[in-house]
């Protein structure tokens, strides 16, 4: 889960790690209270959304009066904000942030992910900050500076110091970065994250280091036990599809193409989008509707997948194991009964019971074509979606 940076700011200031003063603002009204409130010569107001890249789209205003924050909230609120990161529809702007301006001596970037390769966490950090960092890493990797942490022992301060000298952070100010990680290091792991992301970390004119951007994801697997971090979600950020498929527990994620795919089980999933793609075609979503489907599972994604425009078709994957094919089928006929089955159809079952349920597909009297492969499915749907557009 995702969440906006002003969240993130107040996440990391719990862990004693400097933020600007700052608060979030709904209305002109708000902006230019808070503004007034903070009392600061230059103000900053910030769109606040699931992305970053907001520096570069115009999302980023420095104001000099209050007079500045109330044009440039207006301006803000409501906007589409395209940048590189929302993708060409663009995200509207609700919330901003108001919060004091910096003067910056220099921007820095540090990190935390999880490295999968090494199964740790590492800590990264680089003298370019502001800039994207895959930029970064594309044109001059050896600017990246990593730290393996060792999940026993936590940061060290001897990592920390380091990393902090290898980016170049003033050695008068050297003590205040390492605080500065360690803080950043024992929030990632309280609040069980997956990235913890400061781009940029600056050093202030008056000798502070501190978090101008902050940008914080969680592992969903966790938040049952971050109630606080729970409450910080906001639903209008997120695809309305994916919304709706986590209440059925179904592992759902919206993509460019026109396929719809329904799948049980993550790696079945991915071989379908694989040979989609194989045979030409683009799919639609990623979609797992879970081992033990049943049909009103299937009758839920099916309505997913329809109510997007984008799909020109479907392509049913199922193996039935711990469910046996023709309760699969029986809840297809039912949900395409139910939704309406306006769009090219076909099923691949294998598995418990295959026959009997490739009979109910058939008796059903609907437009339901079968395939006996993976590779026959695929070819039939992308078949089918070409001759359809
Ligand atoms: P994004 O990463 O989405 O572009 P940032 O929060 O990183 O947004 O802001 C972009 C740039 O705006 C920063 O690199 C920094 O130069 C400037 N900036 C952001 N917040 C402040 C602030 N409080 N004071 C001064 N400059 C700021
Ligand atoms: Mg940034």
């Amino acid at each position: 889960m995702n969440i906006h940076e002003y969240q993130g700011k107040e996440v990391l200031r719990q862990f004693g790690v400097v933020v600007p003063r700052g608060k979030v603002a709904y209305s002109v009204e708000e902006a230019v209270q808070v503004a007034e409130e903070l009392g600061t010569p230059i103000t900053v107001v910030k769109a606040q959304i699931h992305a970053g890249g907001r520096g570069k789209a115009g999302g980023v205003k420095i104001a000099r009066s209050l007079e500045d924050v109330r044009v440039y909230a207006q301006e803000l609120l409501g906007k589409v904000l395209i940048t590189h990161q929302t993708g060409p529809v663009g995200k509207e702007v609700k919330r901003l942030l108001i919060e004091e301006g910096c003067d910056i001596r220099k921007e820095y970037y540090i990190g935390l992910v999880v490295d999968r390769t090494t199964g740790r966490v590492v800590l990264m950090g680089s003298e370019e900050g502001g800039t994207e960092i895959e930029e970064v890493a594309a044109r001059t990797p050896e600017k990246i500076i990593k730290e393996i942490i060792d999940p026993a022992l936590g940061l060290q301060v001897f990592q920390a110091r380091r990393l902090a000298y290898a980016i170049g952070i003033p050695p008068e100010l050297v003590n205040k970065a390492v605080r500065f990680m360690t803080g950043l290091y024992n929030a990632f792991i309280s609040k069980d994250c997956s990235i913890a992301e400061i781009n940029p970390l600056v050093v202030t004119g008056d000798g502070e280091v501190m978090a101008l951007d902050a940008k914080l994801n969680f592992d969903d697997n966790a938040l049952f036990r971050h109630k606080d971090i729970q409450l910080l979600r906001d639903l209008d950020e997120e695809d309305e599809k994916e919304i709706q498929a986590s209440k059925y527990e179904l592992s759902y994620i919206a993509l460019d193409g026109n396929i719809g795919c329904m799948v049980n089980g993550a790696g079945l999933a991915m071989a379908t989008m694989d040979i989609i793609h194989y045979y030409g075609g683009e799919p639609a979503n990623f979609l797992d509707v879970g081992g033990g489907a049943t049909a009103e599972k299937v009758t839920e994604a099916f309505k997913i997948i329809l109510s997007d425009d984008q799909v020109k078709g479907i392509f049913v994957n199922i193996f039935g194991g711990i469910m046996r094919c023709d309760v699969i089928a029986d809840g297809i006929v039912q949900a395409a009964r139910d939704v309406g089955l306006d769009r090219p159809l076909v099923v691949r079952l294998e598995g418990t019971n295959v026959e009997l349920g490739k009979k109910l597909l058939h008796d059903s009297g609907l437009p339901i074509i079968t395939a006996d492969s993976m590779a026959d499915g695929a070819q039939k749907i992308v078949g089918e979606v070409k001759r359809a557009s």
